[in-house]
């Protein structure tokens, strides 16, 4: 292992930029045959990668080599949508010098982005129920992140990035922002909202949550995109009706046809995931149904199940993240290898046209222009959290000055975590147990 690239992407603060945060100097501090960089962003609408390989594709090889550096991987893969023209050809003329390196063109499918999905289509491996990436020899970064690890080679600390804002707003945009900006002035940049009923979505259409109160949602590390729909659109509903509910609803109309396990990409893999079981098991108050707990436990969370599988409207993939919670809290592992990759799992591939239009989000499929000159926001409100693990220390007080790149909250001794860093130079005005609030002097 290379010390002192750990040590940079350590102090630097780089965290999953494309998934729930894990400090990336942990998940790089290992020995790997693959390095894999996931450029699939597969989520509908959200086009923030898109731009970032267009633009920075020398920055992700770079950031790309200097994992494969620290772990001394024989192999670096750029896994890309091959519907992303420009930023296959920019990736490929990155990687053109380091024969190590290569582009690996993925179809226009959801969730081609999900880690399993990505491993098997680059290696042909699949990895056991509960196991890391690292069991089949592979580190995964997203592109973000594999730009981030490049900044920090160059001891830049994680300060921005690219988020689109797109749904019922006046002038959809991607736009590299400072971590910390407000959602309510991303909003503004995209010219206002255009409904009166709205509900904002942080992150995908599908994976992303509904924003309780936009004026508490503040940019982080792996805030990747803002989705504004109106409050009655079905995928509102879907995320924020009462669970209790919808189990009313699944006992009287679930029929066990078994079309949300038909989708499932992790069930297509073998990975013995199966929300039918799961909604038995729930509708029939009897988890002793459930005689296999992988049916929950290789879940992705990707949301394919309710969003396109279910005809009768039921949100399989809530109950599943439900059921899941519950089985990691009683300690329940997986117990078994994979079984065998359904042999028709081509076929089962849902294609994100498809996505888009059962999620009725078609209206919304629009061009979201890069832009990059903007005024920026005079104050950033930095969250304490925007990782896997513990929250920081801040290491400043109110009051205090601070310039753009100081270090402003550094990982507990011995916790898991990511450092923060002042995203703009300012005034310290408010330091909770929270967040730390920055403004302009
Ligand atoms: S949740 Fe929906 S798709 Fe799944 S078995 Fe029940 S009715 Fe069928
Ligand atoms: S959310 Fe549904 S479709 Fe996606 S992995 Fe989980 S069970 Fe399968």
């Amino acid at each position: 292992m290379n010390e002192l690239v750990l040590e940079k992407v350590k102090q630097a603060g780089v965290a999953g930029a494309g998934g729930a945060g894990f400090p990336t100097h942990v998940k790089i501090a290992c020995k790997a045959e693959y390095v894999i960089v996931n450029c699939a962003e597969c989520e509908p609408l959200i086009k923030s990668d898109k731009y970032l390989m267009e633009q920075h594709s020398q920055a992700i090889v770079t950031g790309l080599e200097a994992v494969m550096d620290c772990t001394g991987a024989k192999y670096g893969v750029l896994a890309v949508k091959h519907k992303n023209k420009t930023a296959v050809g920019a990736l490929e003329s990155a990687a053109s010098g380091n024969e190590k390196i290569s582009v690996h063109l993925l179809e226009n499918y959801y969730p081609a982005g999900d880690e399993q999905q990505i491993i098997y289509e680059v290696t042909g491996r699949v990895i056991p129920v509960g196991k890391l990436p690292i069991e089949a020899g592979c580190v995964v970064i997203n592109a973000q992140t594999a730009f981030h690890v490049a900044e920090a080679m160059e001891s830049s600390p994680v300060i921005r990035r690219n988020v689109t804002i797109t749904g019922e707003v006046h002038s959809p945009l991607t736009v590299t922002v400072p971590i910390g900006t407000a959602v309510t002035y991303l909003l503004e940049l995209a010219g206002g909202v255009t409904c009166e009923d709205y509900t904002v979505i942080i992150g995908g259409p599908l994976m992303g949550r509904a924003a309780e109160d936009v004026k508490s949602e503040f940019v982080t590390k792996t805030t990747n995109g803002v989705i504004v729909l109106p409050t009655n659109h079905e995928l509102v509903r879907k995320k924020t009706s009462s669970l209790e509910q919808e189990l009313k609803i699944a006992k009287a109309a679930c029929c066990q046809c078994n079309y949300c396990t038909l989708v499932c990409p992790r069930s297509n893999l073998g990975l013995g995931v199966m929300p039918h079981k799961v909604m038995q098991a729930l509708t029939f108050s009897n988890a002793g149904v459930l005689v296999d707990g992988n049916a929950a436990l290789g879940c992705c969370n990707c949301g394919l199940c309710t969003y396109v599988g279910c005809n009768m409207g039921l949100s399989p993939s809530r109950f599943i993240a439900r059921m899941r919670t519950e089985l990691l809290a009683k300690k329940v592992k997986s117990n078994r290898e994979p079984g065998p990759v359904n042999l028709f799992r081509e076929d089962t591939k849902v294609p994100s046209k498809r996505v888009i239009q059962r999620t009725g989000l078609a209206d919304y499929d629009r061009e979201v222009p890069y832009v990059d000159s903007y005024d920026a926001p005079r104050a950033v409100r930095i969250m304490l959290k925007q990782h896997i693990g513990a929250p920081c220390i801040p290491v400043v007080s109110e009051g205090d000055m601070v310039r753009v790149g100081q270090c402003i909250g550094q990982i507990p001794e011995g916790a898991l975590g990511a450092n923060i860093h002042a995203s703009m130079s300012g005034r310290v005005v408010t330091v909770s147990k929270d967040y730390i609030d920055i403004m302009e002097a």
